[in-house]
């Protein structure tokens, strides 16, 4: 068994966000990625994680709110 290197769930689970975020150092990111490879209910979750986040992504990017710069132009200049 070559199981020395697994790093658990709790502590797998718990860097996943992490790790979508890319706020991981390459060596957690191995930790996690190879955990999520023998781990059924991880690899779930890093599966829904990095779903929900590229549609958060990709859903402010499609429709930023209307007349959002202009709020923020505005706020900027009457606040010197
Ligand atoms: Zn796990």
């Amino acid at each position: 068994m070559d199981t020395n290197r697994d790093c658990g769930c709790a502590s797998a689970f718990g860097r996943i966000e992490a790790l979508v975020d890319g706020h991981l150092r390459t060596t957690e990111t191995v930790d996690v990625i190879d955990h999520c490879a023998s781990c059924e209910s991880c690899a779930q979750e890093l599966d829904i994680v990095s779903t929900l986040t590229e549609r958060v992504k990709t859903a402010c990017f499609e429709a930023p709110p209307a007349g959002m710069c202009d709020e923020i132009l505005n706020s900027l200049k009457s606040n010197p």
